[in-house]
């Protein structure tokens, strides 16, 4: 491996380097906004994707239903958008309230014991530190589940005397070998998702309690995903997804 500087960002491993895939999100649909995209390629790719969620969602929307049922809508939304991207491991954490979300040791215990059940070289995450010029992506409940994942990624996942109890169970240290940020204030890498943009699209309509009422949904995902890919001159007519590349060695 080439030594890089300080300043020059990480490039992503190839996908054919890469087998298993694990998501973190706060919310239902964080994922799908983010990197459905990118997600589906990954899948198209033969990676084995599991997404995991640190809440059901049930503060999401201005209906003021029943919480319960709203969760049950939200995470039967999930599963659907997430089986839209060919993605069949979708994974709820318990005792998390939608709103309230903190990177306690609690939370922080409960991702590392996925990383280490489930075994990714690559994980997703929201961004831990707030995008000022987009307050709505780093909501605080993203800015907690980002700073839990990456804490349990470095250094709880691969320390053996954190949590040694999670050894007794079986779970052996896992290291994982690079993190992809979402909604990150300082972008390095672009994903072309033209391709996957219809899955994108559909992902994002089985989240309908959240985006039922977008007149245009595909046309909001197609303007930001074509601000993304001419930021990055990808090409006319392109759609992009764009992310913060962590390379852990
Ligand atoms: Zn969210």
């Amino acid at each position: 491996m080439t030594q890089r500087t300080f300043s020059q960002p990480a490039t992503p491993r190839p996908d054919q380097d890469i087998e298993r895939v694990l998501v973190v999100t706060a919310h239902p649909d964080d994922s799908d906004f983010g990197a459905a995209g990118t997600i589906a390629g990954w899948v198209d790719a033969g990676l084995s994707v599991t997404i995991l969620l640190c809440t059901r969602g049930e503060q999401g929307g201005s209906d003021s239903g029943d919480r319960e049922q709203i969760a049950t809508i939200r995470e039967r939304e999930q599963v659907a958008a997430s089986a839209v991207l060919g993605v069949k491991d979708v994974r709820f954490l318990p005792g998390h309230r939608d709103g309230w979300l903190e990177p306690t040791w609690e939370l922080q215990r409960q991702i590392v014991e996925v990383i280490r059940e489930v075994q990714p070289q690559r994980v997703l995450i929201q961004s831990p530190e707030r995008w000022y010029d987009r307050l709505q992506a780093s909501h605080p409940d993203h800015l907690a589940a980002g700073e839990a994942a990456i804490r349990a990624v470095y250094p709880a996942s691969e320390n053996p005397l954190a949590w040694p109890e999670l050894i007794e169970q079986g779970l052996e240290p896992w290291h994982v070998n690079e993190v992809w940020i979402m909604a990150h204030p300082e972008v390095t890498h672009v994903v072309d998702i033209t391709d996957t943009f219809g899955r994108k699209v559909a992902a994002l309509q089985a989240h309908a309690s959240q985006t039922g009422h977008h007149a245009d949904l595909e046309g909001l995902l197609r303007h930001w995903g074509s601000g993304v890919a001419e930021m990055f001159s990808l090409g006319e007519g392109r759609l992009g997804e764009c992310f913060h590349v962590v390379d852990l060695g």
